[in-house]
């Protein structure tokens, strides 16, 4: 999965040399990647010039230029005496503890500075376990659930021999998850249907300069053909069903996690496998994830 040119397509080569940074590659939609389907209205939004994170190779210190002890215009200012890094460690040896045990995904959750993405008055919760609000109704996943589905992402097949190619997630909310994906994929495609955190997520990752995030505004229902086959698909938000688009842009060996209604009225986290025989559901434990609706507002 990793670089190189796929048969018989025109694929970018991985790290890929971005024309303007922040914008997709453009990348032709695969013979059955719903060739019928209208195409989203997916806007790339621009991010200035910056550096990739280099995927599965050691991630930078917290204190890495970019990723840490970096003024963010328009974040609460912290108390001097606040050492985010310890509290961060603290929450990382927590998610050790509930069984979280892939290293790279650690790792990540240990470099993304939470307390960036939130609103001021939430900072001191920011490494709490807990779902926290972003505004426009929506929340910021539980660290647990963005380190479960993450480790989730990267057991797949498409992830086993090096870092997942291309990633696509459904729900960019504040860009807290995308900026992990970004630590664990060559390329991240995160798609909002809000405007709102759209905008909001643009704004708190420009600090980060991070290049192999690129976000979308539209509707994730529809995927993002233009970014398929992904290694792997992860949705922040849940609903009746998976959107066949999801599935169809799921490359051979790629995993799809989400959370949607099973049983009941619950949501619970389904994974889809695409062998080469076919799609593979696994229903797992239940959660309480935002809506996932159609549109965009
Ligand atoms: N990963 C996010 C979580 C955001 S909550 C974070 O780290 O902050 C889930 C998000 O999914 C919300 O922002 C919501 O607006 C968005 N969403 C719901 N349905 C959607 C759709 N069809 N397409 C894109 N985003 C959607």
């Amino acid at each position: 999965m990793s670089g190189g040119k796929a048969p018989g397509g025109d694929r970018p080569r991985f790290p890929a040399r971005l024309p303007t940074v922040g914008t997709p590659p453009t990348a032709p939609a695969r013979a059955g990647a719903s060739p019928a389907r209208k195409a989203p209205a997916v806007v790339p939004a621009s991010l200035p010039a910056a550096r990739s994170l280099p995927a599965g190779r050691p991630l930078p210190s917290p204190a890495a230029p970019g990723m840490a002890r970096r003024p963010v215009a328009g974040t609460a200012p912290q108390p001097a005496s606040w050492d985010s890094a310890a509290v961060r460690a603290r929450m990382v040896q927590k998610l050790e503890a509930q069984g979280i045990d892939h290293p790279t995904v650690l790792q990540a959750m240990n470099t993304v500075e939470r307390h960036r993405f939130v609103d001021s008055g939430l900072v001191n919760q920011a490494y709490e376990d807990t779902s926290l609000p972003i505004g426009l109704g929506q929340t910021i996943s539980k660290p647990s659930v963005v380190a479960r589905m993450a480790a989730l992402l990267l057991g797949a097949e498409a992830a086993r021999s090096g870092p997942p190619a291309r990633l696509l997630e459904i729900g960019t909310g504040c860009g807290y998850q995308a900026a992990v994906l970004g630590l664990l994929a060559r390329e991240v495609y995160s798609i909002e249907r809000l405007r709102g955190l759209h905008d909001k997520a643009r704004a708190n990752l420009r600090p980060f300069r991070i290049a192999n995030v690129h976000l979308l505004f539209g509707d994730g229902m529809e995927g993002y053909a233009k970014g398929a086959p992904y290694a792997g698909i992860i949705a922040a938000a849940g609903g009746e069903a998976l959107p066949d688009a999801w599935c169809e842009q799921l490359a051979v060996g790629g995993r799809l996690v989400a959370p949607m209604v099973t049983r009941g009225g619950q949501q619970a986290l389904v994974v889809v496998d695409r062998t080469p025989h076919g799609l593979k559901q696994t229903v797992l434990e239940d959660v309480h994830f935002v809506p996932l609706k159609s549109g965009i507002a």
